[in-house]
């Protein structure tokens, strides 16, 4: 599975670029920094499909720009439909700006599967506790896992006094993702990691049990 991770602004998201399915997981805090960085390395006419990780502002608000230039669909969890566009839910007013006013064409549930191409797919694991409705997404063939800002690179998991958080949810969440095979994690902040991946979700593991 070819994965890009794109770079953008310092306060966006990672957003993750599946080049041969024209995916995108995650829209960027700007849809032009993420136009700009996705045709680096394909024609953006050609993206298909965003997978938002979870509504907040920060991976959701480039939306706007990107179903307009793109014309690409939109994937959220059913439980985030209500702070995606919502100022305070999603956080947008954190960033002085405007929640996005987009259609979701994909209303996701947990265990959705999402062709990538060559009979290939990704798993959708619903994740709450970060947002109601942060989801995962896993490719159990190379053991890869997008996590969002349910659980980040060195043991770091997602903030869980925003709108919706919820600790003990996300314990529930980082003990089913522990029970996985992971070998390459893509968070939603900070650098991807192959090295001692199952270290880092145990320490996470440590580290959620310790907030409830
Ligand atoms: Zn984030
Ligand atoms: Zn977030």
């Amino acid at each position: 599975m070819l994965v890009h991770l794109l770079r953008t602004s310092v306060y966006s998201g990672n957003v993750y670029l599946l080049p041969d399915s024209g995916m995108l997981v995650d829209a960027g805090i700007s849809g032009s920094e993420t136009i700009a960085a996705v045709s680096r390395f394909m024609d953006v006419e050609d993206l298909e499909l965003v997978v938002l990780t979870h509504a907040h502002f920060d991976h959701s608000g480039g939306l706007v720009d990107l179903v307009e230039r793109c014309d690409l669909r939109v994937a959220l969890h059913r439980d985030d439909l209500g702070l995606l566009s919502d100022d305070l839910g999603s956080v947008a007013s954190m960033f002085g700006a405007s929640a996005p006013l987009v259609d979701v064409d994909i209303v996701l549930s947990d265990g959705d599967l999402l062709p990538i191409g060559g009979g290939d797919r990704l798993e959708v694991i619903h994740t709450p506790g970060h947002t109601p409705g942060g989801v995962c997404l896993y490719h159990r063939k190379s053991g890869s896992l997008f996590s969002g800002d349910t659980l980040f690179g060195a043991g770091g998991v997602g903030r869980v006094d925003l709108l919706g958080g919820d600790a003990h949810a996300l314990l529930r969440s980082i003990e089913r993702l522990a029970g996985l095979n992971v070998e390459v994690l893509y968070p939603g902040h900070g650098e991807p990691s192959s090295q001692d991946v199952s270290l880092q979700i145990e320490r996470a593991l440590r580290f959620a049990r310790s907030m409830v």
